[in-house]
């Protein structure tokens, strides 16, 4: 995206009263720009955090210039520690990645920048993630559920390669009691309904408290723009826009926008996926406050312990 029109969706989204942005990609540290992106985001009061491989920050100068900049988050896509590094490698299709992320890591250790670690739960054993534990214990660590799109990748993708809604509540339970004797923090970010978890269990209720379950398209409390001002449900749905932030060229007003996300097609979304997963869910506490019932885009179905 260009600098000048990334300042006027910026300038648009301030105007919206948004107070948090997140820079992503394809990769953001390669735009040419990054630096004065995030300085007129910071002058405008956001709280940034930029979303990143990381291999960019294994260089000093580039981690030196973001701390200038008044950057507040790294988030750092790992797959896993010291020993899956090949393996990381491998999934991201270039030789020596890893050793550079984890650079970027002790980069940002060196110069003060906070910073989180985020990974996929996918078929793994413990092992991975106590290790990202163990050899990044100054990150929180964010790990993602099906975290990936429904959309492009299909049922029979799902089925084969993602942990089942039982499956993960059984490794993260361990990934959780492990970082807490260590005094580390972890966090899912799931699709998975929160009645899967047992509130009156002691360890699955401390973890229901903290676990992020709800659906921002369902309230609109996301805004995502492409690279061309598309607006997409959310960052995975890279293609599917609802909207166009610019008109001729031009980004919207304030008023046309809101026009346009309150009455269009976002609207209409928002509307329709109100209704899943289960009619139980709309009388349930939790609906739309900490839950929409996973992933509105997936099918699911509501876990054991719903809620009277
Ligand atoms: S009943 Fe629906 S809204 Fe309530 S916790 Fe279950 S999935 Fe979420």
């Amino acid at each position: 995206m260009e600098i000048g029109k990334a300042e006027e969706h910026l300038a648009l989204m301030a105007d919206l009263g948004i107070k948090s942005l997140g820079l992503s990609g394809g990769e953001p540290t390669l735009h040419p720009e990054i630096f004065e992106i995030i300085k007129f985001a910071k002058e405008r009061g956001f709280a940034v955090t930029l979303y990143t491989n990381g291999r960019k920050l294994s260089d000093e100068n580039f981690v030196k210039c973001l701390k200038v900049t008044g950057l507040d988050y790294v988030n750092f896509s790992i797959q896993g520690g010291a020993s899956h590094s090949r393996e990381h490698d491998k999934v991201v299709g270039v030789n020596g990645a890893w050793r550079e992320t984890a650079s970027g890591i002790e980069n940002c250790i060196k110069f003060g920048i906070k910073f989180n670690i985020q990974s996929v739960l996918a078929h793994v054993d413990l092992e991975t993630y106590k290790e990202l534990l163990d050899e990044f214990p100054d990150a929180n660590l964010f790990i993602y559920y099906r975290q990936v799109s429904p959309v492009s990748l299909g049922k029979e993708f799902f089925e084969q390669k993602v942990l089942s809604n039982k499956g993960t509540k059984e490794i993260y339970k361990k990934i959780y009691q492990y970082a807490k004797a260590k005094k580390l923090k972890t966090y899912l970010f799931s699709r998975m309904p929160l009645c899967w978890w047992d509130a009156n269990d002691d360890l699955e209720g401390e973890i229901m408290n903290k676990v992020v379950s709800h659906c921002h398209i369902i309230n609109g409390s996301n805004l995502v723009i492409d690279v061309d001002g598309g607006v997409l449900p959310c960052p995975q749905f890279i293609g599917m826009k609802m909207m166009c932030a610019n008109r001729a060229g031009k980004v919207l007003g304030t008023r046309n926008f809101l026009d346009r996300w309150k009455k269009g097609i976002p609207a209409k979304l928002r509307k329709d996926l109100r209704y899943v997963p289960d009619k139980r869910c709309l009388k349930c506490k939790y609906f739309l406050t900490k839950c929409s019932g996973g992933c509105p885009l997936v099918k699911f179905e509501i876990g054991p312990h719903v809620p009277e």
